[in-house]
């Protein structure tokens, strides 16, 4: 307004403003979600924070940090709300010991307004989810989720709920994955449907007058982004489930921070309490959204813990001591465990651990077990066997992660684990379900043979290249960690199952006394040549500066661009230098690396960042140096034939 105004206009102006009768709306919505019980800070791998790491302000989150950066965050904000996408259960001894209780404990008191039904609330069934949602007292959504007929969640999980922001009603609607009656156990009472459910409930808001409206899901960012286009009414997406990391300054991210699709930001903050999600929106008078920025907040050492929660978390772990030293099992003989072992041959520890993994999803249809032997950080002595002893073996809080791949891609595995034997590697592959030979004498990459895999009761035979299998690792093997690229694009995947440790130690349980044991699955032969004389002999550098593309690899695929580009693209994998090389135009062909990716195989170098959602689309950009590879805007590819006969 350029003209001038009485006193008595400007107060007129400031009440229509208050009231929303003509103004934009700002509201600010901090977020999180996979807190998965991490009330204690995390160390840099996601696991409890040590003193020793404390001290070197090397740890991130924890309950008090997060309540900190609440209050700050609420503070500078005009309007906002604190909402959590799902999954504030399981991952931490505390969640063994008080379920979940200390959510709702912390939930209310940092002023959350809303939840939404991630899998992991139903890891121990409606009779702990019941009585956690009496306890914390907040709405906990989920419009996919039908309890009606389970008494213990009756009328407990709503599908919407609508928040008095400053005048403004916001609503907000749950959403759950579908996959949790597969990977959690909700039991034969509740009903999961179908993401379109959601609809039903954005309309039924809709027809309330609820004009501003945040999906609450906990489906991961990729049903997050298909949401995002076949809802009608959605403002934001804030997202859990795939832990994925959004931001436009952190490194690694799997996306920009809010990823705009039809025009629908898309928010979700990584896990572990390790961020707290802040995004700014602007609603005009229809509530439609006008603009949207933030950023996930790191949760570091600058951020000073609130000492009162940091007392209440304290007081609240000292059982825990009580629960490392309760004895799980008996083993008759020690387990071995050590490096020189498990890095290098078929080992016990590594037998224990894939047995154990392979035994808790073999009702999924899984068959493989895969271990990477630098998971295994001790061995345990014979006689009684605490869980501090299993933890000690499995510090990383890693969890099981589920996925299907080809004979050919567990064959690639096999080989990524023997390549790097020299070394001691922790990418060794200790298995279940799997027999392989290991010859040294040959060169990384085609050291493996005889791979046989159970074909019905206790027959084994050869592995089929083209045959589909289902396979269990650890979430660390899955994304990619140890050189197993191959594992990054699997099909089905969910990384986020139960704990490793917790897995070890109640197979242990159920086999006790349990005798450790090798049984000839890997047989080691041949002797490695002398390391510098085995680095002249791999191929590093060749792809480079080969000309034909289809000479590298037999895979090579054509992609057709949406900006009018031709890139012909063939995938290898050399020991732990992932490849892909592309040919733009039918041009010299480029050289680019894996990166460290949240979702989907992403490939970095020669100015370009190249990344695959599945074989047949892909991400194409180009790459400044010191870019972020996340905020990069790139065109899409899809595969429309193969580039060679
Ligand atoms: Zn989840």
């Amino acid at each position: 307004m350029r003209h001038l105004c009485t006193a008595g206009t400007l107060a007129l102006v400031a009440s229509s403003l208050a009231s929303g009768a003509w103004a934009d709306f700002t509201l600010t919505i901090l977020h999180t979600n996979d807190f998965h019980d991490r009330f204690e800070p995390i160390n840099g791998t996601d696991s409890t924070c040590q003193p020793e790491e404390a001290a070197a302000n090397e740890c991130f989150g924890g309950v008090a940090r997060l309540l900190t950066a609440v209050r700050d965050a609420r503070g500078r904000a005009e309007n906002s709300v604190l909402l959590d996408a799902g999954d504030q259960f399981q991952g931490s001894l505390l969640y063994t010991q008080y379920k979940g209780a200390m959510s709702a404990e912390f939930m209310p008191l940092l002023g959350y307004q809303a939840m939404a039904v991630g899998n992991h609330e139903f890891d121990d069934g409606p009779a702990v989810l019941g009585p956690f949602i009496d306890a914390l007292g907040l709405p906990v959504l989920s419009a996919n989720i039908d309890a009606s007929r389970e008494p213990l969640l009756a009328g407990k999980v709503a599908p919407s709920t609508v928040i008095d922001v400053g005048g403004e009603r916001i609503g907000v609607v749950g959403l759950t994955t579908t996959e949790t009656p597969e990977i959690a156990s909700p039991g034969p009472n509740v009903n999961v449907l179908p993401y379109d459910a959601a609809q039903q409930a954005i309309d039924e808001l809709t027809a309330q007058g609820v004009t501003k409206v945040i999906l609450l899901s906990h489906a991961g960012y990729a049903d997050d982004q298909a949401l995002a286009q076949s809802l009608t009414g959605v403002d934001v997406i804030v997202g859990g489930h795939s832990h994925t990391l959004l931001s436009n300054t952190e490194d690694g991210a799997a996306g920009p921070y809010p990823t705009m699709v039809n025009g629908v930001p898309i928010v979700t903050a990584r896990s572990y309490g390790k961020y707290l999600g802040e995004l700014t929106v602007t609603f005009d008078d229809e509530g439609n959204v006008t603009a949207a920025s933030g950023d996930p907040i790191l949760l570091n050492a600058s951020v000073a813990e609130d000492e009162a929660a940091r007392a209440r978390v304290t007081e609240l772990a000292a059982p825990l001591e009580e629960l490392r030293a309760q004895v799980v099992a008996e083993t008759a003989g020690a387990i071995d465990g050590e490096r020189e072992s498990c890095r290098a041959v078929e080992c016990e520890m590594g037998n224990l651990v894939a047995e154990a993994m392979l035994a808790r999803v073999a009702d999924q249809g899984v068959t493989i077990a895969i271990a990477n032997g630098g998971g295994l950080r001790a061995s345990i002595d014979a006689g009684p066997v605490t869980m501090g002893e299993v933890l000690t073996v499995l510090p990383f809080q890693n969890t099981l992660s589920t996925f299907q791949v080809s004979g050919e891609a567990v064959v690639a595995a096999l080989e990524n684990g023997a390549s790097q034997i020299e070394e001691q590697a922790g990418r060794f592959a200790q298995v279940a379900g799997l027999r392989y030979a290991i010859d040294l004498s040959q060169p990384a990459g085609s050291r493996v043979s005889d791979v046989q895999v159970l074909i019905g009761g206790d027959a084994w035979g050869p592995i089929d290249p083209a045959a589909t299998y289902g396979v269990v690792s650890n979430n660390y093997v899955r994304s990619g960690g140890d050189g197993f690229a191959m594992f990054v694009d699997a099909a089905n995947a969910y990384d986020f199952g139960p704990d490793l440790a917790d897995v070890t130690a109640e197979y242990l349980a159920a086999n006790q006394p349990y005798a450790p044991f090798t049984d000839g699955r890997i047989t080691v032969t041949g002797t490695a040549a002398p390391v510098a004389e085995e680095a002249a002999a791999t191929p590093e550098a060749a792809p480079a500066e080969a000309t034909d593309i289809a000479a590298i690899s037999p895979l090579v695929l054509r992609y057709s661009c949406e900006d009018g580009r031709v890139v012909d693209a063939a995938f290898l994998a050399l020991g732990d230098r992932d490849l892909a090389v592309l040919s733009l135009d039918g041009a010299e062909p480029a050289l680019l690396t894996i990166a460290a990716s949240a979702s989907g195989a992403r490939y970095v170098g020669a100015g370009l960042q190249w990344w695959g959602k599945g074989q047949d689309e892909a991400m194409l950009a180009p790459l400044a140096e010191g870019e972020d590879i996340a905020s990069a805007a790139g065109t899409t590819c899809r595969a429309d034939q193969p580039a060679t006969p």
